[in-house]
């Protein structure tokens, strides 16, 4: 059994309140990440999940033929955590004014009915759609997505901690994620060779990708791939944008940062790149269900 303390979590909380004490009030999309920081960080003290035990073998096997490790029959955490976590999230949902009243007490009935729970989860992380369970239930489906997508967060982070070192990153390259197969909401390039890696939106696993790729459709097409430079104090940030599907990635160069970058905490602090990029006519290439 492996705990993992939630290291990247408490230096992201640290930054923001540092960041509140510089500036006073933090603007409310970077508060309302902060709660969800807080209620991760503590879930990540108390989980404890197993490494799945998946032969070499079978590693090299679905790596090749670009099957995920962490299918969700491999992703195996306390269910009983799983629902606390859950409850957490649905009462902190009820404090968004932007709910239908009532919402938070539906979430938390699925969250209460562990079997109900663990179809969604399955669902949700399959790529399936939510749509019956909402309508059954009576909530939005965005909000159950997302609140599905908050809560699994800190397990799925520690398995990919556990099962990122088993990707050869050089062979994967892939759109989506080696370790539980999600799309990418962040990229960086990297200090060395500025390559540029991706960050997983559902499991924060990073992965080696293809610069003049476009990470969402694909497309190698160089007329349509570009990016726009954006420097600021002690970062430089580029915008990837595709002409193909008209979506744009965020991403930080690394070659350029000063400071010790906290990638998670990138995808919120750069708010004002996805303005530019929407009002370039772009869309994220996944619309973040929360930032
Ligand atoms: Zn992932
Ligand atoms: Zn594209």
């Amino acid at each position: 059994m492996v705990q993992v303390t939630g290291e990247v979590d408490s230096k992201i909380l640290e930054r923001l309140q540092a960041l509140e004490q510089k500036d006073g009030q933090l603007p409310s999309v970077v508060q309302y990440y902060r709660e969800i920081v807080q209620i991760q960080a503590r879930a990540k003290s108390r989980i404890t999940v197993r490494k799945p035990s998946l032969d070499r073998d079978l590693v090299s096997d679905r790596l090749r033929e670009g099957i995920p490790l962490l299918l969700f029959r491999d992703f195996r955490p306390d269910w009983e955590q799983v629902q606390a976590v859950f409850e957490q999230v649905a009462m902190w949902a009820a404090k968004d004014s932007g709910n239908l009243p009532g919402e938070s007490e539906k979430l938390g009935k699925i969250g209460r009915n562990r079997s109900l729970l663990r179809e969604a989860a399955r669902a949700w992380y399959e790529g399936h759609s939510l749509g019956d369970i909402a309508t059954a239930e009576g909530v939005d489906e965005v909000m159950l997505a997302s609140a599905i997508a908050v809560t699994l967060k800190p397990f799925l982070s520690i398995y990919s901690s556990l099962l990122l070192p088993e990707v050869n990153q050089d062979s994967w390259r892939r759109r989506y994620c080696p370790v539980c197969g999600g799309k990418p909401d962040f990229a960086y390039l990297d200090k060395e060779r500025g390559a540029r890696w991706l960050l997983c939106s559902r499991c924060d696993a990073e992965w080696l990708f293809l610069r003049l790729v476009c990470p969402y459709c694909g497309t190698q097409n160089q007329d349509a791939l570009a990016y726009f430079t954006d420097d600021e104090e002690s970062y430089s940030y580029r915008l990837y944008i595709c002409e193909q599907c008209h979506t744009y990635i965020k991403a930080v160069d690394l070659r350029r940062a000063e400071a010790d970058v906290l990638l998670p905490l990138e995808r919120v602090m750069t708010l004002d790149m996805d303005k530019q990029g929407q009002e370039k006519g772009y869309k994220p290439g996944l619309t973040s269900l929360v930032v």
